[in-house]
């Protein structure tokens, strides 16, 4: 049997930013889990499942074996892949191994895909043919796109016209789409309705192309269709694009007719009721679902996504697996690589509360999405949450000041590059 330091366990999760009201419900047990050395298996090493895998060894103390499965070598993140577009960072300062959580953590990762779960068997099998078995199950396996919901638009389709929101070679393309582009030229994206991987992340986007634009394009042109009728801190990035960037950005929603009826991808030409238009690159965000192997293993629902406990993130469809990260339904947390590192640590608590037959208790959470419209010009927006009725609802928050000085959006800048290194690190490093 195996003793866990409660006392540690109590710092570890105050340190980890889980709040007081978590670290004092677990003060006080000292139950001994019930199996000898636990063995918890994390799907994905993205900002979910890294954060998952290195947290259960920390709240364990080391107690639990947790093996991590990967396919990818290293990660490279989708936060600062927009800043990467307008060159203000590059792939490898993007780009994260997975050393420290095997040497530092003592978290075994596996570099291979699972290709099936069987929930009453508790095992997973990768592609190599190897089986392992769990006792726990973590699943932050991110997202895949509905290719065809964009008629025209197909996965092929993708390796011309990218989407470039799963970041690596999608991302590079595009980049280099975006120098290539003639001058004068036009790129066109197509945003993905609700709900989607980073709200804010589309409009960060073609604010990063501008300020590439602007300085090497000048005279080029950006156009995003949206489905929907309005969009993340969209006065505060309507007001930067005025700002920054004049008349360059134009905007058109569901009530301007921007619903997308034909893309030709041939041609490069969208059509829609407000008109057709004709572009040189065209940046394509298909609407989103949970990952694949979510569907597979029967942990979705009609949403497309996946339902769970929203105090623990174990599955409503399949006991003693957990879905965290953009794949599952969190309330009204949005799906961001902070939630999703969040989601990590509360999930990590939650099972070593339950291999200890603790009560799980109520933890707080808070997201912060920052935003770059330009090099020196930052925008965020902030939530707090609580479980209220076995829904994770927002309790506070906020955006920045609209008409705020250039020195505010200056720190806010930095503020953005200063929350990418802490998290980073936060995930995969230290
Ligand atoms: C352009 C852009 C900008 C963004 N900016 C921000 C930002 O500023 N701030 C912020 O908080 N968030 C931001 N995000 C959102 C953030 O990237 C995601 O919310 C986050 O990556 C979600 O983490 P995850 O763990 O759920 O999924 P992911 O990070 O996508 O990780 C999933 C991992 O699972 C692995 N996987 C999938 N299937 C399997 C399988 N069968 N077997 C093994 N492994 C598997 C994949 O290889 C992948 O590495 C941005 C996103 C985009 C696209």
């Amino acid at each position: 049997m195996i003793q866990s330091n409660r006392r540690t366990l109590i710092k570890a999760l105050a340190a980890a930013g889980l709040g007081a009201p978590l670290a004092a419900t677990l003060n006080g047990c000292s139950t001994p889990f019930r199996n000898a050395r636990p063995h918890v298996v994390v799907i994905g090493g993205g900002f979910g499942g890294a954060t998952a895998a290195k947290y259960l060894r920390r709240f364990s103390r080391n107690q639990i074996d947790v093996t991590l499965i990967e396919p990818k070598q290293t990660y490279m993140t989708c936060p600062g892949s927009n800043w990467y577009l307008a060159g203000l960072t590059d792939v490898p300062s993007l780009t994260h191994d997975y050393e420290a959580l095997k040497t530092q953590h003592g978290v075994k990762v596996i570099h291979d895909t699972v290709s099936r779960v069987d929930g009453d068997a508790q095992s997973v099998s990768l592609q190599n043919g190897e089986t392992l078995h769990y006792d726990r199950l973590v699943m932050s396996p991110g997202i895949d796109f509905v290719y065809d919901a964009v008629p025209g638009y197909s996965e092929a389709a993708s390796e011309v016209l990218p989407h470039a929101y799963q970041a690596g070679p999608q991302t590079e393309l595009l980049y280099q789409q975006i120098r290539e582009m003639r001058q004068g030229g036009t790129f066109l994206m197509i945003a993905p309705p609700n709900p989607f991987r980073c709200p804010p992340g589309p409009y960060e986007r073609v604010s990063m192309i501008a300020a590439y634009f602007k300085e090497h394009n000048p005279t080029a042109k950006i156009i995003v269709l949206d489905p929907k009728s309005k969009f993340s801190k969209q006065a505060l990035f309507m007001e930067g694009w005025q700002e920054l960037y004049g008349s360059m950005i134009e905007w058109y929603g569901k009530n301007d007719g921007a619903i997308v009826e034909e893309l030709d991808v041939a041609n490069k030409t969208v059509s829609c009721e407000l008109d057709t238009f004709k572009a040189d690159v065209i940046n394509v965000i298909p609407p989103q679902k949970a990952a694949k192997i979510a569907f597979d293993t029967g942990l979705t629902d009609a949403t497309g996504w996946c339902p769970v406990n929203q105090e623990t993130f174990e599955s409503t469809q399949k006991r003693g697996i957990f879905v965290i990260g953009d794949a599952s339904i969190a309330g009204q947390m949005p799906k961001s690589g902070h939630s999703a590192s969040s989601h990590g640590k509360m999930c990590a608590a939650a099972i070593v509360s339950q291999l200890n037959n603790w009560a799980m208790p109520r933890p707080k959470n808070a997201n912060t999405c920052y935003s770059l419209v330009g090099a020196h010009y930052g925008i965020s927006i902030a939530g707090v949450y609580e479980m209220q009725d076995g829904i994770i609802k927002e309790i506070a928050g906020g955006v920045s000041q609209m008409g705020a000085s250039q020195q505010v959006r200056k720190m806010e800048a930095e503020y953005a590059r200063g929350w990418y290194k802490s998290i980073t690190a936060d995930v995969w490093k230290s």
